[in-house]
Order: structure tokens, then C-alpha cells, then sequence
């Protein structure tokens, strides 16, 4: 893959969503692209997400939504703190991006039977169904060999840990609705009736949620020959005359120089697995081993690399924050991590609370909510990150936590023992919960009587908890009076400690509504444009919904290219 600037007009960096649709769009407008990926594996942080995306005025939505809807929602969420200009254009431009995927095969829908709402619920021009696109599932074998160099995704997306099921299968079985067992029998049978991939791995030919997205993008690229040069990372940027002419590189740990005879687009992710740029940059004190992303390769590069020639960076200090817990997978030990809890916290019978004992937030605000909830609370007392979730029998029956399925599924006898005390405290009493977690008894015990009485009320004057269509979307339909609120009184007792995890970090260089990174006074540094989470993020410090983070990094990866390919 060395080569020189003859013979790639655009060199994206980073092998995510955002990077291989900068790659394909690129290549339709004419142009020659490369994608280098730092890892032996594509896909990225991409590759293990839900896959959801989320797209305003999308063509499911009709007149439920409107342009100036969408875009007043973002302007009140994003605090006046993104340029209007930038805002209008993911508005304009996210249905137009979805249409092109849908040419590329890869089919977006929404769900009438999962509308999962918009996360600031109270701010108008948030929609009660949302804006959120799930993906179409895709036949692996499409990939050919190139199926293995996909990144899987994680287990607790799956059956057992390996067979795959996509957002809607998934909620049926988790929530039990009306036919989940024949939902059950049909995933299993075609599985293990599938020979050729059973005789050869343990891997779902089925690819759903971000192995979907990143397996439609990957055959797009085998489909019009684009090369993809995985082992090779980006080391720094080279310049000529204050334009962004070449990328260097280490190609398996041989240095070289690939030549971009048009543009250099940034695609390479977040860094939120370096410990010293969080601590150069996040607010508060926080390990790389909370966040949910992969392990490895996204330690900020571009963020290094743009520094050296000049760009202006912002939002370095936010993150795309979720709440997470580490659970020990006992059959995939090297793929231990932190995993984020999205919607256990709305369900009956559970509350979250400080190392006081107390109760810091409505605990099912979003999952950024949660994150920012667990920050200010940790700057007013110091006893938060950890803080923890606290639930009772009837959670535990009813209700997975993470990848611990709900008892009626994995009672606790059989949960691995070593589980136990690790990372799923239990106790017979509450006093002897709050003991072994080292909680202050009494204030855990005034905390829990006082939730209770609100439990049975159906009303939580603290909080507000289940008094939104968010809450309520993520809680119990069958439990009464209140969704999302249930007593914490059937012993025995549990705990999960609850770390400030992330989705990925969301600041980087500033970038204008092309995408083009730009220099402190305004002005973009000629061939260069940054997207998705190595950039500052068109979301600014908020998440308006699901599917804000893969949303905006392939609709600037629209953007972008398209600005290259009108350029000369
Ligand atoms: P990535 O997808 O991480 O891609 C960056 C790539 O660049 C990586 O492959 C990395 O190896 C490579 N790289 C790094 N450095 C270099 C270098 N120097 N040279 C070359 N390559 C390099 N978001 C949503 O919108 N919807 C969801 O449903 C959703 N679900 C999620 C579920 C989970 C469990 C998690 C963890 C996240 C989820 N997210 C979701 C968040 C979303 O996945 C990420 O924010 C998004 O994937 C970031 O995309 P990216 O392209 O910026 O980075």
C-alpha cells in the first residue's frame, strides 16, 4: 500500500462507519480513496455499537418532524454552543446520507413498535418516538474472507453469547412480549442449521446491529475495489505549503508515506482510551478501562496529529458518557471490559445512589444524563465515581443487568460463583448489603424507606422518575402505578458498582459544516477534514438521542466529500 500522491486522491484514517462511507461516497464522486486502519480488524468502535442512527425529517417520520423543528431541538440541547450553520447542515444533510446508504444496500428503518424517544424530552422539539433508524440485518457470506476481519460485536448483544439478534428480536426476548419463544426457537434453528459457518467458527453468519452497518459499508468497498490497509496507523501529518498533502504512517512497523493528492479526512476515533489525555482533558479523575469501547486503538492520534500543524480543537473535555459495569466474562476472559447499562436503570424495584447513600439523579435519564449526573454530583461531594445501583428480588427475577439475564433465565445458583462479591453483591438485609459495599447503613436505609413510600404512591417528588415518556419507555409496561417505580423490599439484596464509563470521547479538532478542520482564527487548513469522534463534536456537550454519535460521523463523512470532490 505505499505509495505515493499520484495515486490516491483522498486518505481516510480510520476504518469506523464514518471512515469507510467517506471512502465509498469519495470513490462515486470520482475520486481515488484509501482507508488505513490501525488495527488487524475493521469496524472500530463502529462494529460493536447498536448501529442505531439518528436522523431528523427521516422519511418515516412525515409531518411529525420539520426542519426548524429538529433544528430548534439541537440548537436548545447543543446550549448555542455549535455554529448554527453546522447544526442546519447535519439537518439537511442526514436524510440525504441515509438515501445513499439505503443505494448501497444497507436499509435503515424505525420501528413503530420500539419508538425509542428523543433524550431531552422536556426540551421542545424533542420527539416523544424519536428520530432513531435501527439497520437492516446482512448476510456475512457477502464479506467472503473478509468476514473474519470484521471486529465482532460484543456478547451481551447476543444469545449465549454468540448468536446474533438485532435490536427488535432482542427487545422481544428481553421483554418477554407475546411470542418471544417462537422468536427464540427460529434464532436458534438458523444458527445450527447453518453448516458451512458451523463447521468453521463459533461466529453468526447473521451480522446485526453495527456489524450490519460495518459489514454493508466493508462489501460497498469490495464491490468498487477500494483497498483498506489494516495494521497500518497513522502516525503524523505532512505539509507543503500549508496544505495537508500526505499521511505518515507505520504499515505492520515499517514506516511510510502515503500521498493524498486531494484530501486527508480524520476518521480514527476518539481518545478516550489514553489515560493521559483524559486526564489532560475530562473533568474529573476516570481510568480507560470504564469505557465500553474496544480496548486498543483509539488513544487519540488525530488529536496529536493536528495539534503539531495548528488546528483549533474543542470539546475535548466531553465524552458520549454512559454509565457502566464490569461484569467478568468467565467464557471470553480477553474480552473483559466495562459494559454500559442503557436501560436497567428504569426498571421497578431499583435505585442508584452516592457512597453516602444517597440519590443524585432521576436514575433513568439518559445514559449522558446519568454520566453527567454521576460528574456533578462527584464535584459536590466526592463520593461518586463509583457510586452504585441497588436493587431487590423482584429486580433480580424480573430484569437482566447488563449481561446478567434476569433469574427467571439465570437464577443465582446458576450465575458463575466468582460473579459473586465481584462484581454482584448480595445480602440477606439491607444493613448487611450496605456493610459489604461500605455504605453508611443508616443514611442507605433512611434512602431506601423514603423511595419506598414513593414507590407506592407512583411518584418520586424528588426526581421526577418515571414522569416522562423516556422514563417510561425504558420501564415496566405491566407494573403499576407508576412504570419505573417499584419498593426495594424483597430480600435478598444486590448491588452493581456503577463507573463513569463513556461511548467513545467527543472532542477534537474544530471543524466548519464541510467538515474542514480549521485553524484558531477560522480559516481551514487546506486538504484536511476531521469526522465522528476524533472531531469536535456537531453535537457539542449534549446527545439528543440514539444514534447521535454514528448519525453525525457519516453525515460529515457526506459532508466532507462532497466538499473535496467540488474543490478544484
Ligand atoms: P471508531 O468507530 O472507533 O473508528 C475509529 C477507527 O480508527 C478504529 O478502528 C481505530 O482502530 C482506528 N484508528 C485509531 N487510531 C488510528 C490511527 N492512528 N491510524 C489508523 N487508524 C486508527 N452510537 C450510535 O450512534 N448508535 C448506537 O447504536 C451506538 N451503540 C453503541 C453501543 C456500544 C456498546 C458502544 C461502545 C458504543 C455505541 N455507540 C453508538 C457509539 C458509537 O459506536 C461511537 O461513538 C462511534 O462508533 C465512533 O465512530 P468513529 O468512526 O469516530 O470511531
Amino acid at each position: 500500500i505505499v505509495a505515493d500522491a499520484s495515486e490516491y486522491d483522498v486518505v481516510v484514517v480510520g476504518s469506523g462507519a464514518g471512515g469507510l462511507l467517506a471512502a465509498i461516497r469519495a470513490h462515486d464522486l470520482g475520486l481515488r480513496p484509501i482507508v488505513i486502519e490501525k488495527s488487524d480488524r475493521y469496524g472500530g468502535t463502529s462494529a460493536v455499537s447498536g448501529g442505531a442512527i439518528w436522523i431528523p425529517n427521516n422519511a418515516f417520520l412525515g409531518d411529525q418532524d420539520s426542519p426548524a423543528k429538529a433544528l430548534g431541538y439541537l440548537e436548545k440541547v447543543t446550549e448555542g454552543r455549535v455554529p448554527t450553520a453546522k447544526l442546519e447542515r447535519y439537518v439537511q444533510m442526514a436524510p440525504e446520507m441515509v438515501a445513499y446508504l439505503k443505494s448501497l444496500g444497507i436499509e435503515y428503518y424505525t420501528n413503530p413498535y420500539m419508538p425509542y424517544p428523543d433524550y431531552y424530552p422536556f426540551v421542545k422539539g424533542s420527539l416523544p418516538g424519536g428520530r432513531t433508524m435501527l439497520v437492516r440485518p446482512m448476510d456475512g457470506g457477502a464479506l467472503g474472507e473478509e468476514f473474519f476481519r470484521l471486529r465482532e460485536s460484543y456478547p451481551e448483544f447476543k444469545m449465549f453469547d454468540k448468536i446474533a439478534l438485532d435490536l427488535l428480536d432482542g427487545g422481544i426476548i428481553l421483554n418477554r412480549v407475546k411470542g418471544w419463544q417462537k422468536v427464540v426457537l427460529r434464532t436458534l434453528w438458523r444458527y445450527w442449521t447453518d453448516l458451512p459457518f458451523r463447521r468453521r467458527t463459533h461466529r453468526d453468519r447473521l451480522l446485526t446491529i453495527g456489524n450490519a452497518l460495518i459489514g454493508g459499508l466493508r462489501k460497498a468497498m469490495i464491490d468498487r475495489g477500494i483497498p483498506l490497509a489494516l495494521n497500518t496507523a497513522m502516525t503524523g501529518l505532512e505539509t507543503s505549503g500549508g496544505n495537508v498533502v500526505a499521511v505518515q504512517a507505520s504499515a505492520q512497523g515499517r514506516p511510510v508515506r502515503i500521498g493524498a493528492g486531494r484530501a486527508v479526512i480524520l476518521a480514527s476515533g476518539g481518545y478516550e482510551q489514553s489515560q493521559q489525555m483524559r486526564n489532560e482533558n475530562f473533568p474529573q479523575a476516570t481510568d480507560p478501562s470504564w469505557s465500553a469501547t474496544p480496548r486498543d486503538n483509539n488513544v487519540g492520534d488525530a488529536l496529536t496529529a493536528v495539534r503539531e500543524i495548528g488546528a483549533a480543537v474543542e470539546f475535548l473535555d466531553e465524552a458520549w458518557w454512559a454509565p457502566t459495569v464490569n461484569i467478568p466474562y468467565r467464557h471470553a476472559p480477553n474480552i473483559q471490559r466495562h459494559q454500559a447499562l442503557f436501560f436497567e436503570r428504569g426498571y421497578p424495584h431499583s435505585l442508584a445512589v452516592n457512597r453516602l447513600g444517597r440519590r443524585f439523579t432521576n436514575e433513568i435519564c439518559s445514559y449522558h444524563q446519568f454520566g453527567k449526573a454521576m460528574l456533578r454530583d462527584n464535584a459536590e461531594t466526592g463520593a461518586n465515581l463509583p457510586c452504585w445501583l441497588i436493587f431487590d428480588a423482584d429486580y433480580r427475577e424480573k430484569y437482566p443487568l447488563g449481561g446478567l439475564q434476569p433469574g427467571w433465565s439465570l437464577p443465582d445458583r446458576k450465575v458463575p460463583p466468582d460473579w459473586f462479591d465481584t462484581f454482584l453483591y448480595k445480602a440477606e438485609t439491607l444493613a448487611g448489603l450496605a456493610a459489604k459495599i461500605g455504605l453508611p447503613v443508616d443514611t442507605l436505609a433512611a434512602t431506601v424507606s423514603r423511595f419506598n413510600e414513593y414507590a407506592l404512591k407512583g411518584e418520586d417528588p424528588d426526581f421526577g422518575r418515571g414522569q416522562n415518556v423516556y422514563n417510561q419507555f425504558f420501564g415496566d409496561p405491566n407494573h403499576q402505578p407508576n412504570r419505573n417505580l417499584g419498593p426495594i423490599a424483597k430480600a435478598p439484596f444486590y448491588a452493581v458498582r456503577i463507573d463513569l464509563g463513556d461511548l467513545g470521547s467527543k472532542g477534537g479538532p474544530r471543524t466548519d459544516e464541510e467538515a474542514r478542520v480549521l485553524r484558531e482564527d477560522g480559516t481551514p487548513i487546506s486538504g484536511l477534514y476531521a469526522i465522528g469522534n476524533c472531531s469536535g463534536s456537531v453535537m457539542g456537550p449534549a446527545y439528543p438521542g440514539a444514534g447521535a454519535t454514528l448519525g453525525s460521523a457519516m453525515t460529515f463523512a457526506y459532508a466532507a466529500t462532497a466538499n473535496i470532490a467540488r474543490r478544484n
